[in-house]
């Protein structure tokens, strides 16, 4: 259990992987502001986590404006006199081969997935620095360790994630905040819902667990670095990907 005043920010909570994130952090006794660009996700949110109490409260909120996610963390830390957790979940893929990628699907997968984490870290940190104490959990992929055909742009965006976190991890460590990594597989959600039989064929061969992955099996690696269990865990990025990047 974590300590019941603790505050988290999970961006892209409003399903999949970020949905199930919510739901541990809130079984875990911390207060959780889901953030999410839908606001009907948002509203089916309470319905759809076991038991949410008066601990969570929704956000709408596009993490791509900069202004307005700097401002959201201000508030809810001034509110809450602390911030503990930060969790840069939201993610979008905009796949393509890169021979015929346009630069509006690089930009927009950047600015989702790596942009709106380095502007939220920073606005966090300060929080969490003058308390001398927080962790900050960055949503990677598979795709960012070891690349992907037709995902150059959210390849680069997950290693950017990378590169963000230990980069973070260093200089926030002597602050005692503390920055890692998530690097799913393939989980099943949404966002891989969509993709052909073919390819989730080609996919399942390559895992050697021999299934994919649930998004509890993600939400459980946040919740532990996001736990006094991972005190001493910074810089690091977790695989959670049935055995594929070893
Ligand atoms: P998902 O089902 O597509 O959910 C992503 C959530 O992020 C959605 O609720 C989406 O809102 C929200 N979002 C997107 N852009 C946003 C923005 N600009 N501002 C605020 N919220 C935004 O995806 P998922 O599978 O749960 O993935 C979650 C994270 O895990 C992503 O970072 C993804 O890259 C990563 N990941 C997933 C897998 C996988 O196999 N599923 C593997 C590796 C890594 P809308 O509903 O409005 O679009």
């Amino acid at each position: 259990m974590a300590d019941p005043q603790s505050l988290a920010i999970v961006t892209g909570a409003g399903r999949g992987i970020g949905r199930q994130i919510a739901e541990e952090l809130l079984a875990m006794g911390m207060t959780v502001i889901a953030v999410d660009l839908q606001e009907d996700l948002l509203a089916a949110l309470p319905g759809a986590l076991d038991n949410p109490g008066d601990k969570l409260q929704t956000r709408k909120l596009d993490v791509t404006d900069s202004d307005a996610f700097g401002a959201l963390i201000d508030e809810v830390a001034t509110q809450y006199g602390r911030l503990d957790v930060l969790v840069n979940n939201a993610g979008i893929t905009r796949d393509g081969l890169l021979m015929r990628m346009s630069e509006a699907d690089w930009d927009a997968v950047m600015n989702v997935n790596l942009k709106s984490a380095f502007v939220g870290t920073r606005a966090a940190a300060r929080h969490m620095i003058r308390r001398r104490s927080g962790a900050i959990i960055n949503m990677s992929s598979y795709s960012g360790l070891e690349g992907n055909r037709g995902q150059a742009n959210y390849a680069a965006s997950k290693a950017g994630l990378i590169g963000l976190t230990k980069t973070t991890a260093k200089e926030l460590a002597s602050k005692n905040v503390r920055c890692n990594a998530v690097a799913p597989g393939f989980i099943q959600t949404e966002m891989t819902d969509v993709l052909p039989d073919q390819a989730k064929d080609m996919a399942l061969a390559q895992i050697p667990l021999k299934r994919f992955g649930r998004p509890a099996d993600v939400a459980k690696a946040v919740a532990f670095l996001a736990s006094e269990a991972a005190s001493y865990i910074t810089g690091q990025v977790i695989s959670v990907d049935g055995g594929m990047h070893t």
